[in-house]
C-alpha cells in the first residue's frame, strides 16, 4: 500500500507574514490528517520555512534547482544549497519553467539526477497541453518527457516522486476527471514498471486545480497517489482539507 502525499506549490507567491500565518495555521490543523506532506517555497524563504516547520511531519522543498554543481550560472540554485536548508523534495520540470525558460526534457532529467545526488527528493512533472491532448498526443508526450528521466537515472528512477501534471488544468478550475486522470498514471505505472521492479511503490502525484471538493475522488484511483496543489496550498484551510482527503 503506498502512502499518499500531498505537495503545495507556492509558486511566485508569499512573504514573511503570509507564510507565517499559513504554517502556524497548517501546524495547528496537522493531527486531522495522515499522509505525507510538504510544502514548496520561493527560494528565499527556505530558511524561514525550515525553521517554523523543523521537528513537525510537514516536509518542505523548493520549486527548481541548477542542472548544475555549482559555478558560473548567474540566478541560479544549487541542490547542494537546497540540501543544506532542509530541503526534502525539489520541483523539477514544472510546466511553467519548461513552457517560459524553455527547459528541454534532458535538462528536467539532468535536474533530478543532481537533486538525487545530494539527498533531495525529484518531484518530475509530465504532461500534455491542450492542442497535444486534442491531438491525441497524450501518452507520446509524457511516455517522451519521463523517458528523459529514466534514461538519465537508470536504477535510481525508483528514488523520484512523480506528478502528472496536464498543462490545461493548471491554475484554470479545470480539472482532469479521475478516469483521465487515471488512465495516464497507469499508463506511466506501466513505463515506471518495465524500468524498475519498485515501480509499484512510487509514488505518482496529481497536479491540475485539484481542491478539498475534487480531492477524494481523484485520490480514490489506484494509481493516484496524491497531489501537487498549486493554488490551494495558499490556503491554509483547502490544504488541509485535500491533506484529509488524502488520509
Ligand atoms: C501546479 O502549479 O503545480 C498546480 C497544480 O497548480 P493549480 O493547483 O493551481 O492548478
Amino acid at each position: 500500500m503506498r502512502r499518499k502525499l500531498v505537495v503545495g506549490n507556492w509558486k511566485m507567491n508569499g512573504s514573511s507574514a503570509a507564510n507565517a500565518a499559513l504554517l502556524a495555521e497548517l501546524l495547528a490543523a496537522r493531527a486531522a490528517w495522515n499522509c505525507d506532506a510538504a510544502v514548496c517555497a520561493p527560494f528565499p524563504y527556505l530558511a524561514q520555512v525550515g525553521e517554523l516547520l523543523a521537528g513537525s511531519a510537514i516536509a518542505w522543498g523548493a520549486q527548481d534547482c541548477s542542472a548544475h554543481e555549482s559555478g558560473a550560472y548567474t540566478g541560479e540554485v544549487a541542490a547542494t544549497m537546497l540540501d543544506e536548508f532542509g530541503c526534502r523534495y525539489v520541483i523539477v520540470g514544472h510546466s511553467e519553467r519548461r513552457a517560459l525558460h524553455f527547459e528541454a526534457d534532458q535538462v528536467v532529467a539532468d535536474k533530478a539526477k543532481v537533486a538525487l545526488a545530494h539527498r533531495l527528493t525529484p518531484i518530475v512533472c509530465v504532461g500534455e497541453t491542450l492542442a497535444q491532448r486534442e491531438a491525441g498526443e497524450t501518452a507520446s508526450v509524457v511516455k517522451r518527457q519521463l523517458s528523459a528521466v529514466i534514461h538519465t537515472l537508470a536504477h535510481c528512477i525508483s528514488q523520484v516522486v512523480v506528478a502528472y501534471e496536464p498543462v490545461w488544468a493548471i491554475g484554470t478550475g479545470r480539472t482532469a476527471s479521475p478516469e483521465q486522470a487515471q488512465d495516464v498514471h497507469s499508463l506511466l505505472r506501466t513505463q515506471l514498471r518495465a524500468a524498475s521492479e519498485k515501480a509499484d511503490g512510487m509514488q505518482i502525484l496529481y497536479g491540475g486545480s485539484v481542491k478539498a471538493d475534487n480531492a477524494a475522488a481523484l485520490f480514490a484511483q489506484p494509481d493516484i497517489d496524491g497531489g501537487l496543489i498549486g493554488g490551494a496550498s495558499l490556503k491554509a484551510a483547502e490544504f488541509a482539507a485535500i491533506c484529509r482527503a488524502a488520509s
